[in-house]
């Protein structure tokens, strides 16, 4: 992160940092991304969120949260073709876009497994699936009610474990409750939130 100190932005003033990657918001989306960065040697992010904690992957639930992968239980069997001509099928999504999911569906699961989201297995370690809506094979799990907001806990825990050696990260510790750094609120606002920008904070993992 370079620190280029107070900068004007038209008839803004706000102190201006620049970062490899900035990541906007903090759900599972963002949060896996930051960590598949990181992996990938992106170590000079920053993630900006309005808050930590909201969101929909943080704070939706219903009787049980699907998490729809290909299918590695039982003797069905399945493959990445499959599963993308599945999701493809009810006409509202593209298939080479469902085709890239399906090839990263088992590695993705995987991921969170190792991640600590307790997705059910049998005695021998399978992961057991269902199926669910109009999907023909065994492809779905659950966690339960909280299974994306145990993606968004685990995640956050392996972004917190990566801010640095002594696991409280490097220059920035968790920026809650310090003052905004104000360019990366700008440039959330201008995405059209301006009302909200004093609620924004910058969360640092690198
Ligand atoms: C009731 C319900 C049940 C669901 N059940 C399922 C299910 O069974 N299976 C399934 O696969 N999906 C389900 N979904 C959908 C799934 O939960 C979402 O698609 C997923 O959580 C989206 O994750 P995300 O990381 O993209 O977004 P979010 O988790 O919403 O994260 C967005 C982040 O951006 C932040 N943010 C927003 N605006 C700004 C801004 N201007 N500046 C800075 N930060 C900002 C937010 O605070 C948040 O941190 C369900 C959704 C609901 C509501």
């Amino acid at each position: 992160m370079i620190d280029h100190g107070e900068q004007a932005f038209g008839n803004v003033k706000a102190h201006a940092y620049s970062v490899h990657t900035l990541l906007i918001g903090t759900g599972a989306a963002s949060l896996n991304c930051a960590e598949h960065l990181y992996e990938l040697g992106v170590s000079d992010i920053a993630i900006v969120t309005d808050k930590l904690g909201a969101g929909t992957s943080s704070n939706s639930g219903s009787d049980k949260q699907t998490y729809y992968k290909i299918g590695i239980f039982g003797d069905v069997p399945d493959s990445p073709v499959d599963f993308a001509k599945a999701l493809a099928a009810g006409g509202m999504m593209h298939g080479d876009l469902a085709y890239i999911e399906g090839l990263g569906s088992a590695p993705e699961f995987f991921h969170l497994v190792r991640n600590g989201v307790p997705f059910p297995f049998n005695a021998y370690g399978a992961f057991v699936g269902y199926k669910t809506d109009h999907d023909p094979r065994q492809r779905a799990t659950s966690a339960g009610p909280k299974t994306s907001r145990f993606m968004v806990e685990r995640a956050l825990d392996q972004v917190r474990r990566r801010r640095g050696g002594d696991g409280k990260g490097r220059a920035a510790d968790n920026l809650d409750n310090h003052p905004c750094p104000q360019y990366f609120v700008y440039q959330a606002c201008k995405a059209g939130q301006k009302e909200t920008h004093k609620n924004q904070s910058l969360y640092a993992p690198g």
